[in-house]
């Protein structure tokens, strides 16, 4: 079969056989099939969807196009946790050295901003020097020596997933289930893990608005690993604000110094301990929940979790002068304040509008080449279900550009609902499903 005969038949919603999708995404890798066929199909793939056998082959085939790490010389559980993305999600920078300050191995593949959705790589590269890419080898090492690494798909691991990663964000292409499906598991299953726990996000903010969606994705996900051999937990948590209150890559990034010091907002601590408890889980701890927590608790509050932080930066050629004085990194040149035009009660913070402020500041990608201004995005000064005072400060935008600050802040304003009435504050978990 001919490329073109291939998205014809997804086009008319048949079901791909193995040795067709292996060709397809092989032939994409070695530069055989163009960007435009790729995205004809990606397309046909989103609006037809793939049944459980196609979207393992994807998946199959998407590992098979790089190296799959083995890490089984190094004792101990190693478990990884991903996210599908969502608005102020910087919850793998904590997660990853707390896990490991806690004795679990660590071996992360992330990705970068998707959409209107940040990227754990881009946050870690406005650290300034910090390398997100890195041979088999040297992760393999690193993860050994420090329990914990964090880079991203290269030639060498997962390229397919690099490459069509990419084209989705450009192609309208990424809320599909078995891409998104394909896309995670690759590059975990080629992390060489033992375990693997999802925060599936759910609402505006996320790929998946609706929870039978969220609920749809985590099966499709926790299925398909099975398939593999791995044995994996999802989380659905909320994603109709943003986690936390920082969205842009530096102000994330203070904000994962402020959760390492024991100061994390209340929502981004319960869901990075929420998916730390199933971590510890899945790596043998026999404890309660209630015991999981407070051991979590104590790794950040005696600073194990802050010095491993520092470590892995260190290790990964960051300037860990900048973390200890994070107010010395040259922040964006404009801030500006929105304030509240009525007293009342916040009862809603649109994260969509949010993610699709901070790319309009330039903090995520409109387009493949674009780069990321690492110094910008915005600072909320409210939650949900928090009172306001006419007059008090909502959202703190911080911009490089007048003209996007300006277009910013009109987003960001329409981005708020307050009412009269008080709503109760939400519930970052939404669901845990095992398989
Ligand atoms: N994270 C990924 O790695 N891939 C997706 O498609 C979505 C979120």
């Amino acid at each position: 079969m001919t490329a073109n005969e291939i998205i014809a038949k997804k086009r008319d919603g048949l079901t791909l056989t193995a040795g067709e999708i292996r060709f397809f995404i092989s032939a994409y890798v070695d530069g055989s099939i163009p960007d435009y066929q790729v995205s004809a199909w990606l397309m046909a793939v989103y609006l037809r969807g793939m049944d459980a056998r196609e979207t393992s082959t994807l998946t199959q085939v998407m590992l098979d196009s790089g190296a799959r790490i083995d890490l089984r010389d190094i004792p101990g559980s190693k478990i990884d946790k991903h996210s599908t993305g969502g608005v102020g999600d910087k919850v793998s920078l904590i997660l990853a050295p707390l896990m490991a300050a806690a004795g679990v191995k660590v071996p992360m593949i992330s990705g970068r901003s998707l959409g209107h959705t940040g990227g754990t790589l881009d946050k870690l590269e406005s650290i300034p020097g910090f390398r997100t890419g890195m041979t088999p080898a040297a992760f393999h090492d690193q993860v050994r020596d420090i329990g914990v690494a964090m880079i991203g798909q290269n030639d060498e691991l997962v390229p397919a997933d690099r490459r069509i990663y990419a084209l989705r964000d450009s192609t309208a292409t990424v809320a599909s289930i078995p891409l998104i499906t394909a896309s995670i598991l690759s590059k975990k299953l080629a992390e060489g893990i033992d375990g693997l726990v999802m925060d599936i996000k759910c609402g505006k903010g996320a790929f998946m608005p609706e929870i039978s969606r969220a609920e749809a994705l985590a099966q499709s996900i926790i299925r398909t690993a099975a398939l593999h051999g791995l044995p994996t937990v999802a989380v659905i948590t909320d994603m109709n604000q943003p986690l936390g209150y920082a969205a842009g890559n530096w102000l994330e990034v203070r904000e994962v110094l402020q959760a390492l010091q024991g100061h994390g907002p209340e929502d981004l601590m319960q869901v990075t301990y929420a998916l730390g408890v199933q971590m510890l889980l899945l790596a043998g701890f026999q404890g309660t929940t209630r015991e999981a927590v407070s051991l979590l608790q104590r790794t950040i509050s005696s600073g194990l979790a802050m010095t491993r932080f520092q470590q892995m930066v260190q290790a990964q050629g960051g300037d860990v002068h900048c973390l200890q004085d994070p107010g010395g990194f040259a922040g964006a040149r404009i801030q500006q304040h929105l304030r509240a035009g009525r007293t009342g009660f916040v009862t809603g913070i649109d994260a969509l509008k949010i993610g699709e402020a901070v790319v309009l500041l330039g903090g995520g990608r409109k387009t493949l080449d674009d780069q990321i201004d690492p110094a910008v995005g915005i600072l909320l000064g409210k939650k949900v279900g928090d009172e306001v005072n006419k007059g008090e400060i909502l959202a703190v935008i911080h911009a490089n550009q007048t003209g996007t600050a300006r277009e910013a802040i009109e987003m960001i304003c329409s981005a708020f609902t307050i009412d009269t009435a008080p709503v109760l504050k939400t519930r970052p978990i939404l669901k845990i499903i095992k398989s």
